[in-house]
């Protein structure tokens, strides 16, 4: 599907996260970088930061005053940015039929809740911000348009984390999307979609990268750019060690493990979509453009043996112990068809001769208490087998070049961490990365002591 000479490859998407359209002012500097830049035509916003988690709070059903509070801070966060616009009437009446529509969804939620209505509801946060910002950027004479992504980002029905139907992507994109690219700036929603019925989904939380991303694939884009609040990606998360620092350029084989493994900034499976059609993406910090950013991209040159160290918490770890699977044929496969068919996805795996030991990913789910183990589960898996639960774990991941094939790695890394329990490894699959499982109780000591052992203070 990558157009190899696409019609539409001198144009840039830019995604701006839910910080980024927080409010007015962070609004106007995203529309200066978007006018600094005569390329951006394709806009995707993310809803203004706190209201997503507002509306996920509300679709899980809550007591008439709870609403009421949650109603108002919703409230609070969209009027705060009409009224600094200068013309604030033109906006106000369709804001106020979609929070009558919030209030109407959360006071059935409230009785009945269901996967579906929470997805209707929350889409409602992208759909205020995308609607604002049109506004915003037309009481600034540009020619900005509203477009409504569900036409054209058709998904699968599994609301919380709807899959996107690329081919039609791909070819709705072209019709409805390309045409208008050569005269105005069209300002879409992430995270959202629509599935056969016509009902809205969800593409998982911070799915809006992914949807600049597919975006930037199916119009066969010149660069895909996501404005978050951070000017690019570091060794590691700064605010758990301050000396991480800013790596300029990082190849699309590294990015995707750190992706993988739960780097802040770049939601799990945004730049799978980039990577097959070689399209670089940029991440910078909306607040302070000057300051640069990262750019994922193919190659780099000289690629460093230790790139990054990248966390992801709320780890579950099951172990599953089974005499037949001595010497059986089919035992993992029987495994794996069960947790496929309860959508788990698992993200680590070690084996010895009759056990199997995986982690989950709990991560990007909109269920609300972040379980994703129910009893159907466990019950079922424990017809083929023991199963031992162990919660509250921590995944690190330490990303480079060539692990594989380094000499000595064993002892830096274990080296370092010899006062830390580590639970389970996983090396070997990737050339690019080590993961550790540790208590998540130690997670960010275990941070800084690799980042100042293997990339120095
Ligand atoms: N607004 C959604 C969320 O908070 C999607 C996104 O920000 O990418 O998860
Ligand atoms: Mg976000």
């Amino acid at each position: 599907m990558c157009a190899v000479s696409s019609p539409n490859s001198q144009y840039v998407v830019a995604k701006f996260g839910g910080t980024s359209v927080a409010d007015f002012d962070a609004m106007n500097h995203c529309a200066d970088i978007i006018l600094a830049n005569e390329s951006v035509r394709v806009v995707i916003l993310s809803a203004s930061a706190g209201v997503t988690n507002l509306l996920v709070a509300l679709a899980a059903g809550c007591d008439s005053d709870k609403r009421e509070n949650y109603l108002k801070q919703i409230r609070d966060i969209q009027y705060a940015i009409i009224e600094q616009l200068k013309e604030p009437d033109v906006i106000y009446e369709e804001i106020n039929r979609l929070l009558e529509n919030i209030d109407a969804l959360s006071e059935a939620a409230a009785l009945a809740t269901s996967e579906a209505m929470t997805d209707e509801l929350v889409s409602h946060g992208e759909i205020m911000s995308t609607l604002l910002f049109v506004e915003l950027l037309r009481q600034r004479n540009t020619n900005a348009e509203w477009f409504d992504i569900r036409r054209v980002m058709r998904t699968s029905a599994h609301f919380g984390r709807a899959e996107p139907d690329t081919l039609q992507l791909h070819s709705l994109a072209m019709e409805y999307l390309h045409p208008r690219l050569n005269n105005t700036i069209v300002v879409t929603q992430g995270f959202i979609g629509r599935e056969e019925k016509g009902r809205t989904t969800t593409l998982g939380r911070g799915g809006s990268d992914y949807t600049a991303a597919l975006l930037g694939e199916a119009l066969g884009l010149r660069r895909v750019d996501i404005w978050t609040d951070v000017p690019g990606i570091y060794t590691t998360d700064p605010r758990i060690t301050p000396t991480a620092k800013r790596i300029n350029t990082i190849a699309f084989d590294e990015a995707a493990e750190m992706a993988t493994f739960g780097a802040k900034i770049l939601h799990p499976a945004t730049l799978l979509p980039a990577v097959r059609c070689g399209i670089p993406v940029f991440v910078g910090s909306s607040k302070d453009p000057q300051a640069g950013g990262t750019i994922v991209c193919d190659k780099t040159e000289n690629p460093p043996l230790y790139r990054a160290l990248a966390l992801r918490r709320k780890q579950t770890l099951l172990t599953l112990h089974s005499l037949k699977m001595l010497h059986a044929r089919g035992f993992l496969a029987e495994v794996f068809t069960l947790l496929s068919r309860h959508n788990i996805s698992v993200d680590l795996i070690t084996t010895s001769e009759v056990s199997i030991a995986l982690t989950l990913d709990t991560t990007g789910s909109t269920s609300t208490n972040g379980s994703l183990l129910t009893n159907a589960l466990l019950t079922e898996l424990s017809t083929l087998c023991r199963v031992e639960v162990e919660e509250d774990m921590a995944l690190v991941a330490i990303i480079g070049n060539e692990l594989s094939h380094a000499k000595g790695l064993g002892k830096e890394i274990f080296g370092a961490l010899e006062s830390f329990n580590i639970r389970m490894i996983s090396y070997g699959a990737s050339s690019h990365n080590v993961c550790l499982l540790v208590p998540g109780k130690d997670a960010e000591q275990v941070i800084q002591t690799l980042h100042l052992s293997l990339f120095g203070s």
